[in-house]
């Protein structure tokens, strides 16, 4: 959806939206979306949407599993950034972008039910076939097609399967009271033992109530099987319950919020290995089919939107579809390689193990255990690394063509 408004507003007519989904339903549970990506979605008009139902996240604070403070910093428009940071609930962000979609270039451009099985192109065109028979024709294939892309395996069908790190996670939205500011998203734990936090909705704000988005993430022994990944494989809040059962904090009740989830999806936390290319002639990749990474800093979805603006520029500004796709396999390729490898190495929730690891009785006094600098770089680090560091994106031209 993300490409296509990009397509749209690069002046780039004719865009067809193949989904294998049999309709597009408004389901999951929530996300953040970090303010390179808010950007682009502001330049492509959304801004008030976002306003209008999710929450601007305020503050991000790790905690340890004891439930005390390691680290707080500011969060978008309050950490000087020129756009927000948004949680939001998944099927509401799809919502705003398949509205702008059927609004801006019409609903019947959307095909669900369309199974992409096989494709190929010839000197000046693509082609496409799907599970229904149909056919489409263009002059560019997109695989938008997640981390099991049927296009990425047609020209890397050696790969595999995705790489799982042994963690399983479990995944909820809980109607609650708001906890600390209210708009501040919690970490706590270490790697191995770890729960996300935080509030993605602005309806719930209203009434002085919050819907609380969470993820529980835990290691599994090394002889259990991965849990099977797809986006809809429910759960019971005991299995979950059990592992985080002391995590009673003082502004949070985390095995009581687990008990009142709606629902509960588990997924295997996985990714692949960066590809040494992601363009053939007229057919590309793009998002998870691209650059698979573990749900670490928020980033995936934050990236995919990047890279639907990138590659809408450069078609509409290179000579050729070729040129285009290899000018844009250039500039994101190794960007989003890099954040793969980050969060390999667990990113900015690196501070949680080191004070595991140093003080896992609890502390004192934290400057005993991890120094305000140390815990700085490890901040800092990261948002350089991902694109978001502060300063570079507020003064990085726009990605919009017009
Ligand atoms: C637990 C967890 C938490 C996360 N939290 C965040 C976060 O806070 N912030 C963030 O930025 N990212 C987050 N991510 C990552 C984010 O969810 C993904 O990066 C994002 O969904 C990728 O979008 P995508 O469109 O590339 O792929 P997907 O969302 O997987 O969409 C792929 C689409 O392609 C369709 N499809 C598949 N095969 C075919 C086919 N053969 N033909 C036609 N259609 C097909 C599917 O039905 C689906 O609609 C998280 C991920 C997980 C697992």
């Amino acid at each position: 959806m993300a490409l296509a408004l990009s397509l749209h507003d690069a002046g780039l007519g004719e865009i067809e939206i193949h989904e294998s989904a049999p309709a597009l339903r408004e389901l999951g549970v929530g996300i953040n979306v970090l303010p390179h990506a808010v950007r682009e979605l502001t330049e492509l008009g959304l801004l008030d949407d976002l306003y209008g139902t999710g929450i601007p996240t305020g503050e991000l604070a790790y905690y340890s599993r004891r439930g005390q403070r390691i680290w707080a910093e500011a969060r978008g428009l309050a950490a000087g950034y020129r756009w927000p940071q948004f949680s939001i609930h998944r099927g509401e962000l799809l919502g705003i972008l398949h509205r702008a979609v059927a609004e801006r270039i019409g609903a019947a451009h959307v095909h669900t039910g369309h199974h992409l099985v096989r494709f190929g192109q010839e000197k000046d065109h693509v082609w496409a076939e799907f599970g229904d028979q149909s056919r489409d024709e263009g002059d560019v294939l997109v695989g938008c097609d997640g981390i099991h892309s049927a296009v990425r395996r047609a020209f890397h069908p050696d790969e595999g399967p995705p790489k799982w790190n042994g963690i399983t996670m479990w995944r909820g939205v809980t109607p609650g009271k708001p906890f600390l500011t209210g708009r501040t998203m919690i970490m706590a734990g270490h790697f191995g033992r770890r729960m996300v936090v935080y509030p993605i909705s602005k309806r719930h704000e209203e009434g002085r109530r919050a819907l609380i988005n969470w993820v529980a993430e835990l290691k599994n022994a090394s002889d259990q099987p991965m849990p099977l990944q797809d986006w809809e494989h429910t759960a019971r809040a005991d299995q979950v319950i059990e592992p985080f059962a002391s995590f009673v904090f003082e502004f949070l009740d985390v095995p009581a919020m687990i008990r009142r989830a709606q629902a509960i999806y588990q997924y295997p936390m996985v990714d692949r290995d960066p590809l040494p290319t992601w363009s053939f002639g007229r057919v590309t990749l793009l998002g998870d089919a691209a650059h698979p990474m573990f749900p670490v800093g928020s980033n995936g979805a934050s990236q995919a939107i990047i890279d639907a603006r990138v590659l809408a520029r450069e078609l509409a500004l290179q000579a050729s579809v070729e040129a285009a796709v290899v000018s844009y396999d250039a500039v994101r390729r190794p960007a989003t390689a890099a954040i793969v490898q980050a969060n390999r190495q667990v990113g900015p929730e690196r501070c949680m193990d080191v004070v595991e690891e140093r003080a896992p009785d609890g502390f004192g006094s934290l400057d005993a255990v991890i120094s305000q600098a140390e815990l700085l770089e490890i901040s800092r680090s990261y948002k350089r690394t991902a694109g978001f560091d502060p300063d570079v994106l507020n003064r990085r031209p726009s990605l919009s063509v017009r």
